[in-house]
């Protein structure tokens, strides 16, 4: 496994981090025995950097895996917007990871310098924590070039985790080069860089050796988290981010499809949501352009019915 330090925050991790949405309840679903498993398999694997948000529910999972392990580095998001929110956050975090720090703490889904700006009692409050040791990095995760751009000029900014792919898929105000510029300023910047999203959501798995290069062979990002569901997959990129450039990756399982079903009362939640612009009301029905869903499941969390789901 290849391995390096998270920008100026001096946290080593592996190239490969391990996208817990994928086993999380917005997507596959993995009770916690399963996915400890998972987790813990791709640990003795070489994967040491584990990345989480409040919102994918898998604390628990990583809890399982590593409550008897010190060296992983975990990485996690919420969307607090105030100190109250914030402390919530910490709290539920700390507690359901059974940890006495966070390695990396993130606003999740910023947009720009506006946005951080509309939150900085909640960065206030995590980097008062941050001092007391409580978060070792402070973050924010973005499908914005513009919140990269203003994250470049933030000292209290650790740690970026942006949206980055070959095709520049889901990057939600700008194109692939926008996106690549920001990256790079932020990296120079001396900020810590972890890429999502290397496949598209799944949209570039007809050439997953392609898709990974793009981004582990840029040299303004540390490490990329992908999401895995089986060992087979834990297998082949561990191989791949240990230097087996040549593997051949198995394509077919990674297929996802979005599913509405019948039940939906077209309240709309899921189209506020979605900031890749995929979801559309027309003729009172939830309208998919599955060329642009990343398949991230978040529309799931919010729907009342349980209508919306990644499958
Ligand atoms: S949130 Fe659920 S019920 Fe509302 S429109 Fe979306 S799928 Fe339908
Ligand atoms: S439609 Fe749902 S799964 Fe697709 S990108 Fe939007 S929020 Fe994510």
């Amino acid at each position: 496994m290849e391995y390096t330090v998270l920008g100026s925050t001096g946290l080593r991790v592996s190239r490969l981090c391990f996208g817990t949405l994928t086993i999380s309840p917005l997507q596959r679903d993995f009770n916690i025995k399963r996915g400890a498993a998972l987790l813990k398999s791709a640990y003795d694997m070489g994967v040491t950097f584990f990345d989480t948000a409040e919102i994918y529910g898998t604390y628990p999972h990583l809890k399982e895996a590593f409550s008897r392990i010190d060296d992983v580095v975990i990485s996690t998001k919420s969307y607090s917007y105030d100190e109250r929110t914030a402390k919530k956050s910490l709290d539920k975090a700390l507690l359901e990871l059974g940890r006495d720090y966070i390695d990396v703490f993130m606003l999740h889904e910023q947009e720009s310098r506006h946005t951080l700006r509309g939150h900085s009692s909640a960065i206030e409050y995590f980097l008062k924590k941050k001092q007391e040791g409580v978060i070792r990095a402070f973050g924010v995760s973005t499908h914005f070039a513009a919140c990269i751009l203003a994250a470049a000029k933030h000292d209290e900014i650790d740690v970026v985790h942006p949206i980055y792919n070959k095709r520049g898929l889901g990057v939600a105000d700008g194109s692939r080069l926008d996106m690549e510029n920001a990256v790079r300023i932020a990296h120079q910047a001396g900020k810590g860089v972890f890429a999502m999203k290397p496949l598209g959501g799944g949209h570039l798995c007809s050439d997953i050796s392609e898709a990974f290069s793009y981004v582990i062979e840029s040299e303004y990002v540390h490490s990329v988290a992908v999401g895995m569901q089986n060992l087979r997959e834990i297998e082949d990129n561990c191989a791949y981010f240990s230097g087996k450039r040549d593997i051949a990756f198995e394509l077919e399982e990674n297929k996802k499809e979005l599913m509405i079903h019948d039940w939906c009362t077209c309240c709309a939640s899921c189209v506020d949501v979605c900031k890749s612009g995929v979801l559309r009301v027309v003729n009172n029905k939830i309208e998919i352009d599955n060329e642009r869903c990343i398949f991230c499941g978040y529309c799931g969390a919010v729907c009342p019915n349980f209508a919306i789901k990644v499958i």
